[in-house]
């Protein structure tokens, strides 16, 4: 079998990932190969990269993808060959083949694409969990999302209004912000021009905010805390600027704020609560309440590519190594 994968044997920049030959195994009892015809890049694989976050070497990054299922372990019953499927939390998934526990395999449904579904899983269950169980938004909050035409960002913004919440949007380029407006923000703030604080204070006024969003943390944290409303909810779920430096409690004390630094696999828990997420997510797709947005693919020999223009802000949207033909 013709397959590859990208792999690093030691950390640093994009020049570390090369694409190599692998073997794939037979499937365990419980488990499924799969084709992969897209794999979804995502900032945490920069971090693994450059070695923020620990991994064992030699690698090969990637949790999530969409292919088709190739061949099923004997114990398997939740799918079959020639399935159409999706993930998150399957190791090594920059590859042209992925050996998953059948039960992390979602179906995708015929009328959403493979590309579309590889983009889903990890953005949008981790929009869909900051938006319902973080803080779980009702008609008439408000909400600052940071980087809101990014790939997780831009989810955000639009499931902030599929729950009847004002959003207030952060993006560094006009035409970000174009992108964000288009999900849905109702103001927008250039943060590469524009003082946060002043920019949301001028849109909504002092201590309006009832959740940030921060998915790039150290460049834009004490920001947000100056503009929450008093107990107030800062969600830091990200690093992109790089990490937040340790916070004080009692920085938190004059207005009894709340800070949670969440991450999406306290919130897969089990397979219903990952169903039930994929579901809700899916539906929406399917109605048309959604816009997946793929802004940029490369091949999957390309992956360092990818990782150069997700670190240089130069991309929007969610980005996908193509795999499949
Ligand atoms: P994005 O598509 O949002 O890309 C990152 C964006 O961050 C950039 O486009 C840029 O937008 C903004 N940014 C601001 N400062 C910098 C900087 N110094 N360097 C690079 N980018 C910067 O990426 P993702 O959607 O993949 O991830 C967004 C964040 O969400 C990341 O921090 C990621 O780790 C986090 N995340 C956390 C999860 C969790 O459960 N905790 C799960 C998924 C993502 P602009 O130019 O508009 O500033």
């Amino acid at each position: 079998m013709n397959a590859h994968a990208i792999r690093m044997t030691t950390t640093g920049g994009p020049e570390v990932l090369e694409y190599v030959e692998i073997d794939v195994p037979d499937p365990g009892p419980s488990q499924a190969i799969v084709a992969v015809q897209a794999s979804g890049v995502n900032f945490i694989d920069t971090y693994h990269r450059s070695g923020l976050y620990d991994v064992p070497l030699p690698f090969t990054p990637g949790s999530e993808g969409a292919g088709v299922v190739a061949a099923v372990g004997t114990d398997v019953e939740t799918v079959a060959v020639g399935d159409r499927v999706a993930w998150v939390g399957v190791a090594a998934s920059y590859a042209s083949h992925v050996v998953a526990d059948a039960g992390m395999l979602l179906r995708v449904p015929d009328d959403v694409d493979l590309e579309t579904a590889a983009a889903i899983p990890l953005q949008a269950m981790t929009a869909h969990y900051l938006i319902t169980d973080t803080y779980p938004l009702a008609p008439g909050d408000t909400c600052l999302v940071h980087a809101a035409a990014g790939g997780t960002g831009r989810l955000i913004v639009q499931m902030a209004r599929l729950r009847g919440a004002r959003v207030v949007a952060t993006a560094g380029s006009d035409e970000k912000l174009e992108l964000a407006r288009a999900g849905g923000a109702e103001h927008l703030i250039n943060y590469r021009e524009t003082d946060i604080v002043a920019g949301v204070e001028a849109a909504v006024g002092r201590d309006a905010i009832d959740v940030v969003y921060d998915g790039v943390g150290a460049a834009t944290f004490e920001a947000g805390l100056a503009v929450l409303r008093p107990r107030g909810v800062m969600a830091t779920f990200g690093n992109a600027s790089g990490p937040v430096p340790p916070v004080s409690p009692l920085s938190l004390m004059p207005k009894s704020l709340f800070l949670t630094r969440p991450s999406l696999f306290s919130h897969l828990l089990s397979d219903d609560e990952r169903l039930g997420r994929w579901n809700e997510i899916i539906g929406w797709v399917q109605r048309g309440e959604l816009e997946i947005r793929v802004g940029h693919t490369w091949h999957l020999a390309e992956a360092g590519a990818a990782h150069h223009a997700l670190e240089s802000r130069a991309t929007t949207g969610k980005l996908l190594l193509i795999a499949g033909s």
